[in-house]
């Protein structure tokens, strides 16, 4: 059998390659670059591509991974057992630094036609987001949104969809305990999201803790706000309204007022630097890092090289590569604001008794992961190479362009809600095992990590990482192909799988307060 020998170098440093051949590579093997396999190599696993001596670095996504506890031989393979866990540095050492980076070539030319709205920013959709204040009125801005799409929306033939953002907040929960500043601040920022066109119409009952009024982001009631939003709310118990009836008409008749605004809106052209591009994995294999995850780290750095914004997030996936990002950071405050969310974060989960020391899973190592460190890595390779500008916590609206790190938990529904109020117009999501997942708020590009996966679900998954693993192409490639496919599903021009589908999933907010 002469089969292909493929091998993944993840960056120019690496003194490792990774095995992608399906059954493994076996002994004898000669590789491209001239290793020669003294041994047989399972998918996913490591062999050496230069001698490495007991004490050294060893080397993957260009970052220190271990240190070889003894010699290993160029065309080795290289073990768990032979990978010395580096000492990750504590939250209270690890260096600050104040040494930014020339900024990157500049990309210029690349657009896409979306919403242009009063505040600047932009949005791939155009959609009216009725907005609860508490769940007691889900039911309620459920049965709206039904109505007006079956009866209404033809008439406002600009707006794509009018969609309930519904959630389990609002009440029975405590309203001022320093942890429900998170779930708070999450409903007023997605109702601020750029596809909801600076139009926010809150539901409320009437006698839940959470005032509508509080998720304004002006005081002022039907007035346009600061930054150009025009805020309405209804609440039910108004005693205006005599039965149900008069509470539909009286919020069909905000609502349409939203959507007349709102169909003045056509698509025109926007440059790049107005994507606000979410980075999430979900349902990851040993492929991810890999293939689809160093895809998206190179589109990535593509978006932000136009002047456009990315986020990644998942704190517990790239809490024990912290170091490494911490020295990615633009400056000394946002390299403190990266530590302080991870300590917030090692404070959450001590709370909750969690034990962080399982990581990575048998099946992770039995991949080809040998420690923490390299898992961590191929999650952070979503992100780039580009410089962290800045840092978001929970629930936060984006500040700047560039890259940001925006905390989240690394719960896929969580996560994608938290981007989502964040500001993110387009969701670029990884997968290896495979998941349904979608949003119907904003595009969600699924990307498998390998095409067995890709194949399989040929209607689920957009595009597929794992040709990196075939050899069809490189990452470069493929970071460029979804780069474009980026640009095509923010224009509108390429409808993404979940929402030819519909499959799309529930807000789930982050709730780190008790409930009553
Ligand atoms: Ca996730």
């Amino acid at each position: 059998m002469t089969e292909k020998p493929i091998i993944i170098k993840t960056a120019k440093a690496d003194n490792v390659g990774i095995v992608v051949n399906l059954n493994g590579l076996p002994k004898g093997t000669l590789l491209d670059d001239g290793t020669l396999l003294s041994e047989n190599v399972p998918i996913g696993h490591k062999v050496a591509l230069s001698d490495i001596s007991k004490g050294d670095k060893i080397i993957r996504y260009s970052q220190i991974i271990g240190y070889a506890n003894k010699q290993i031989r160029r065309g080795a393979w290289v073990q768990e057992s032979m990978v010395l866990l580096p000492q990750p540095p504590d939250l209270d050492s690890i260096p600050l630094t104040d040494n930014p980076k020339p900024a990157p070539e500049p990309l210029e030319g690349y657009t896409f036609r979306g919403f242009r709205n009063p505040d600047g920013s932009a949005g791939t959709k155009n959609i009216l987001g009725i907005t609860s204040s508490v769940n007691c009125v889900s039911g309620f801005t459920g049965y709206i949104a039904g109505r007006i799409k079956k009866e209404f929306l033809h008439k406002y033939p600009n707006v794509d969809d009018v969609i309930p953002l519904n959630h389990t907040y609002g009440c029975g929960v405590a309203i001022d305990t320093p942890g429900a500043v998170i779930p708070i601040r999450t409903i007023k920022n997605i109702a601020r999201n750029p596809n909801f066109g600076g139009k926010i119409l809150v539901v409320g009952l009437g006698c839940e803790k959470l005032l509508p009024e509080t998720l304004l982001p002006g005081s002022d009631q039907s007035k346009r706000g600061a930054d150009g939003f025009v805020s309405k709310v209804m609440t039910m118990q108004d005693e205006s309204y005599k039965g149900f009836h008069e509470m539909v008409a009286g919020l069909m008749k905000l609502a349409e007022e939203h959507l007349k605004e709102l169909n003045k809106r056509e698509r025109e052209i926007i440059p790049a630097s107005e994507l606000i591009v979410g980075m999430q994995c979900g349902g990851s294999d040993a492929f991810s890092g890999i293939t689809s995850n160093p895809v998206a780290g190179f589109a990535s750095d593509l978006i932000v090289r136009t002047g456009g914004s990315v986020m990644f997030s998942e704190v517990t996936e790239v809490r024990d590569a912290v170091h490494l990002l911490v020295s990615r950071t633009v400056n000394s405050s946002v390299g403190q604001a990266l530590i302080d969310e991870m300590r917030w974060y090692d404070e959450y989960l001590f709370k909750g008794e969690v034990d962080r020391s399982a990581n990575p899973a048998p099946g992770n190592k039995a991949g080809g992961l040998s420690n923490i460190v390299e898992k961590a890595l191929g999650s952070a390779v979503k992100s780039g190479t580009s410089q962290i500008v800045d840092v978001l916590a929970p629930g936060e609206k984006l500040r700047k362009k560039g890259l940001t790190f925006a905390a989240t938990p690394a719960s896929d529904f969580i996560c994608g809600t938290l981007q989502l109020a964040a500001g993110m117009n387009v969701h670029v999501f990884m997968t290896g095992r495979g998941t349904p997942y979608g949003l119907s708020m904003v595009p969600v590009i699924k990307v498998g990590s390998n095409s067995l996966l890709s194949n399989r679900w040929f209607d689920l998954i957009d595009m597929d990482a794992g040709q990196v693993a075939l050899g069809q192409k490189t990452i470069e490639e493929m970071g460029w192909e979804l780069f474009h496919l980026i640009l095509d599903v923010a224009s509108g021009e390429k409808q993404v799988a979940c929402d030819k589908l519909g499959l799309h999933n529930d807000l789930v907010l982050f709730n780190p307060g008790p409930v009553t």
